[in-house]
């Protein structure tokens, strides 16, 4: 049996849970499978090409002379393999993916047909402006939906995650600043905000200040006022996170929007909750001078391994601009994209450039494909929809899970703690991996950090009553288990998952990313032992 350094084993088998084994390593359907780089020769080619014709090298010498040495296989072991390897997967498509904060819904395949259409698909960035018209007409119908849903009066399409967003957002501020000539260097970020909230800001050269969580999960104003008058005239910005990590609406978000107004200060929202309220609120009408959305989060692009995210990030009146270059701009007539510097009118001031070209491109096309098809009253549903299914999910396990806030609704997602593992030796890990034996990918665990042993779920709107009764009925079950003293069924769980405990630690920080023949001295000495 193989052990990480938790000494969690990372291999079926064990004393207590024997495990049928086969020949092949193959559990039935579930196929074990090697790396292309185990299993390709590097002597073959999966296709038959011509031999090319001798060319004259014009690289000085530089040219590479050996072979690439990659891997082949021919076209059906080809398939076999990437089907293999996708079936040890877990995906939205597969089963339910309640990780809170990630949105992890279904995506409409109506999305991924537009996106095929060939004069979407089929277009590069350095085609002339005038071969696509189109393209820019679809940007700008989706930055008008954008900044209706929004009521903001600019966005910047070019963002390419949320994170990226971010980014942008920060810098048209710190323009703004720069602009008016003051020196602030100080951004206000609450204790419950997502991580990439205090990261970007310090990647731009600003200093964090933290704002402590009230009892009940949310920021007081009064806070945010405090920290203002310390550092008088330093603040620059105050970054929130709306509906918030700990999946509630800040009630009093209107008073601290007015708060960092009167500091001469701008007010961030990280919009990647605004799963919970489209249609419901406008950011722009709570004083929010710049909010990253995320389609891939909204407004069902795939993501987290499906595809690109993309992070349009929409400004007030106060920050319209400096919006990063490029943007597209009703013309006489025609929609004209601004590109460069000498194109632009009186009292634009962008920031620069975030991307080489226009953004996600199919993300936009699946993001519209999504808005079209839904229509504001549709938008309006979903999110009273994930929100109804986070409130059920909520009660559905609140007398056996335990709340941090109390038994109040919640958002688009509910959070609990782990003090209902208290004294019954399953750790919160345990629990979660757990649950991937029962099928599911787990929720979003230790997050936020505001709350002791978090589990953050965010069951989203697609999922049926069918299947949210099925979750429940699960983690009941889980929860009973680790009360009731089986500790086994925890302890080296997942026991039925295609690997075992992995050493995530060591996975993120020392992560081996080429892969590097075994060589015949390693392998030797075992062979001999054998
Ligand atoms: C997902 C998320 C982000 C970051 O978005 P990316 O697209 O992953 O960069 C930021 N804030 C919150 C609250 C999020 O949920």
């Amino acid at each position: 049996m193989s052990m990480n350094t938790q000494g969690r084993p990372t291999a079926p088998g064990t004393a207590d849970a024997p495990v049928h084994t086969t020949f092949t390593g193959n559990k039935a359907l579930n196929m074990e499978e090697p790396l292309i780089f185990e299993i390709g020769r590097t002597d073959i080619c999966g296709v038959d090409l011509d031999e090319p014709e001798k060319v004259e090298l014009r690289l000085g010498g530089h040219e590479r002379l050996s072979s690439l040495e990659l891997p082949a296989l021919s076209e059906p072991e080809t398939m076999r393999h990437y089907v293999r390897m996708s079936r040890n997967n877990y995906a939205i498509d597969s089963g339910l993916y309640p990780l809170g904060s990630c949105t992890m819904k279904h995506n409409p395949r109506l999305n991924e047909k537009m996106a095929r259409v060939p004069g979407f698909a089929d277009i590069h960035p350095l085609q002339p402006v005038s071969t696509v018209p189109g393209a820019f007409e679809l940007i700008a119908e989706l930055a008008d939906w954008l900044m209706k849903l929004t009521g903001t009066t600019a966005v910047a399409m070019s963002p390419k995650a949320g994170a990226h967003g971010e980014q942008c957002g920060m810098m048209a501020i710190k323009k703004a600043i720069m602009e008016k000539g003051e020196d602030r260097s100080i951004v206000l970020v609450p204790e419950s905000a997502h991580g990439t909230n205090p990261a970007t800001a310090a990647l731009l050269g600003f200093k964090v200040v933290s704002i402590p969580a009230r009892d009940n999960g949310t920021v007081d104003p009064a806070a945010v006022i405090e920290k203002i008058r310390e550092n008088d005239g330093k603040v620059a910005a105050l970054m929130l996170t709306n509906p918030n990590t700990c999946g509630l609406f800040e009630p009093d978000i209107i008073a601290i929007a007015d708060a960092i107004h009167e500091a001469g200060a701008y007010f961030y929202c990280d919009g990647a909750n605004f799963n919970a309220i489209v249609g419901k609120a406008k950011p722009g009408d709570l004083g929010v001078d710049a909010m990253h959305i995320n389609l891939h989060k909204t407004f069902s692009t795939p993501h987290g391994g499906g595809g690109p995210g993309s992070g349009p990030v929409v400004l007030s009146d106060r920050l319209a601009a400096y919006a990063p270059l490029p943007f597209i701009r009703q013309g006489d007539g025609e929609l004209e994209v601004v590109e460069t510097t000498s194109q632009l009118d009186e009292g634009e001031k962008p920031f620069g450039r975030m991307t080489a070209f226009h953004g996600q491109m199919g993300m936009f096309v699946r993001a519209l494909s999504y808005m079209l098809s839904h229509g504001s009253d549709g938008l309006k549903q979903a999110s009273e929809d994930a929100v109804l299914n986070a409130n059920y999910v909520r009660v559905g396990l609140q007398d056996l899970m335990t709340l941090p806030y109390g038994e109040h609704p919640c958002m688009h997602e509910v959070l609990f703690d782990d003090s209902f593992l208290k004294d019954t030796g399953v750790t919160t890990l345990d629990f979660a991996k757990a649950m991937i034996d029962e099928g599911y990918h787990p929720m979003t665990m230790y997050f936020p950090l505001v709350v002791h042993g978090a589990m953050l779920i965010e069951p989203t709107e697609s999922e049926s009553r069918a299947s949210l009764d099925l979750f429940v009925a699960t983690l009941r079950d889980l929860v009973m288990s680790a009360q009731q003293g089986d500790t086994q069924r925890f302890e080296g769980a997942p026991y039925l998952a295609p690997r075992r405990r992995l050493d995530e630690t060591q996975a993120a920080r020392k992560p081996i990313l080429k892969w590097t023949p075994p060589s015949p001295t390693d392998v030797e000495p075992k062979a001999a032992a054998e």
